[in-house]
């Protein structure tokens, strides 16, 4: 078994722990695997090992990789990272799935993109609940009016992303996301990453962006 498959199972296992130590009734997790810098080759072992949603940062590293990808049609595509208005079209007619709704003039140019591409990406608004300046995202208590305007553009939002701060407890950012959805009805929400995927699992994530854990050899794993 190569390092790849070996922490594709672990990973999973993982998940399947955390899920039966949550409190909060867990229905399906979603595992995607971030694959921004790696290899075509190795995509392909996780493939084979069972992988079928993948994330990545940027739109031309996507197209790139995946584009000729053989099974293109038996997997799911996530845009995860900040998408710039001028690539929207481009994301939209690519992507089965973009995490990272952040702001109104994106809602517009996707809006637009659906219009001319036919296409309706499901979509997640990136709550930044840290409010950190640096970091995109609707602040939280601007959040349930953004919906709001979000579904007068038709857009498809299912859920909620975060990205918390480096330096505090994730916990808390991802109960208030959770908190958020659930003011706002919606039923999806995508947290954590290799360092915290358990802790969002218990806190209800549905969606689960880990890159590190499954390509790096890792001792604890
Ligand atoms: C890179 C990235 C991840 C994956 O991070 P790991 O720590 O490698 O699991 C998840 N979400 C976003 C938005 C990322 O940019």
């Amino acid at each position: 078994m190569n390092v790849i498959e070996h922490n594709y199972r672990r990973v999973l296992e993982r998940i399947d722990k955390a899920k039966s130590e949550s409190e909060i009734s867990a229905g399906e997790v979603k595992l995607i695997a971030v694959t921004k810098g790696r290899a075509v080759e190795d995509i392909n072992k996780l493939f084979a090992a069972g992988a079928r949603d993948f994330g990545e940062n940027r739109v031309s590293e996507a197209v790139t990789k995946f584009n000729a990808f053989p099974e293109r049609s038996s997997i799911k595509l996530h845009l995860i990272g900040q998408l710039q208005t001028n690539k929207a079209l481009e994301a939209v007619a690519f992507f089965d799935c973009i995490h990272s709704l952040d702001r109104p003039t994106l809602a517009q140019a996707i809006a637009k993109a659906q219009e001319k591409s036919g296409k309706r990406p499901e979509l997640f608004i990136q709550v930044n609940t840290g409010e950190e300046p640096q970091k995109g995202g609707i602040k939280p208590l601007e959040t349930a009016e953004f919906i709001k305007y979000c579904s007068t553009l038709q857009l498809n939002v299912t859920g909620l992303m975060c990205i918390p701060p480096h330096d505090e407890q994730p916990s808390l950012h991802f109960a208030l996301l959770r908190k958020i959805a659930t003011e706002n009805s919606l039923k999806n929400l995508s947290m954590g990453m290799s360092g915290d995927f358990a802790k969002a699992i218990r806190m209800g994530a549905t969606h689960i962006r880990v890159g590190t854990a499954l390509f790096e050899k890792n001792e604890d794993l």
